[in-house]
């Protein structure tokens, strides 16, 4: 067996990229899974949610990107999410520069990870906020995309450039990538636009759409902070509810995209 290796990935930034990353991580790492999380984004948000500082890293998924070191080297154990995780900083600004001039830009990461695969059951990339090579990576090294989104007026509208890119990549790079799905953020239900926006996903997307929402909560933004997965942190609060029900609906998704 080899991982399911799913890229959290949407352009428009601060939707929920990295909590879904890192409660995922999480989630399915309390499910009794082997989980790989790569953190692409500079920011390295992801990164520090899991309780690993970005600014002692003795090397990060910068130092792979370019070859000059493997997953195996880099990855370190998250203890506050009860999975692996592969660090990024700053230093991975550079690398977009750098890999242009680089053989196979676009498929560094997947060839990075073909020796890890068989370790974990999923690898799980946190994807940055732009359409650039280090999320081209991602989509590339992927089996599957969950887009993360919030319900706002131009939400729709930002997820056609990222559906056309998928589409591209599909044709050029990565034949087997799929929607995984589509994931509603965020989620205020008071909020009557967001309930529109909601009912236009679901009749554009259909089942690709989760039936788990993520609602609004304090819990959620809080804990990266201490450094771990609100999941494991506070399993009771509501964005930890959904999130774990997100898990769950997840590994049926899996266990039928198996069979
Ligand atoms: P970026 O594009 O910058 O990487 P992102 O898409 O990864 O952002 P997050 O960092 O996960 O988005 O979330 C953006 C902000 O919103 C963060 O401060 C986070 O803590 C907060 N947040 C995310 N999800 C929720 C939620 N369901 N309820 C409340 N706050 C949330
Ligand atoms: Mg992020």
């Amino acid at each position: 067996m080899t991982a399911r290796i799913l890229a959290v990935a949407n352009q428009k930034g601060g939707v929920g990229k990295t909590t879904t990353s890192v409660n995922l991580a999480g989630g399915l790492a309390s499910a009794g899974k082997r989980v790989l999380l790569i953190d692409l984004d500079p920011q390295g948000n992801a990164t520090m949610g899991s309780g690993i500082d970005k600014r002692g890293l003795q090397s990060s998924v910068y130092q792979v990107l370019l070859g000059l070191t493997t997953v195996q080297a880099v990855r370190q154990k998250s203890e506050s999410g009860g999975y692996d995780l592969v660090p990024a900083n700053r230093e991975l600004a550079g690398a977009e520069v750098e890999m242009v001039g680089l053989d196979n830009r676009e498929t560094r990461l997947k060839s990075a990870l073909a020796a890890i695969a068989a370790d974990y059951d999923f690898i799980l990339l946190d994807c940055p906020p732009a359409l650039n090579l280090l999320t081209l990576n991602g989509l590339v090294a992927a089996d599957a995309v969950m887009i993360p989104m919030q319900c706002e007026y131009y939400a729709l509208e930002g997820l056609s450039d990222l559906v056309e890119t998928i589409r591209k990549v599909r044709k050029h790079l990565n034949p087997r990538l799929e929607i995984e799905g589509l994931l509603r953020t965020m989620y205020d239900p008071r909020n009557s636009l967001a309930q529109q926006v909601s009912e236009q996903l679901q009749q554009h997307f259909g089942d690709k759409l989760y039936a788990t929402i993520i609602p609004r909560n304090v819990r959620l933004a809080e804990a990266p902070s201490y450094g771990a997965p609100a999941v494991n942190l506070d399993k009771a609060c509501k964005g930890s509810q959904a999130y774990i029900a997100l898990t769950d609906e997840l590994l049926l998704r899996s266990a039928a995209a198996l069979a």
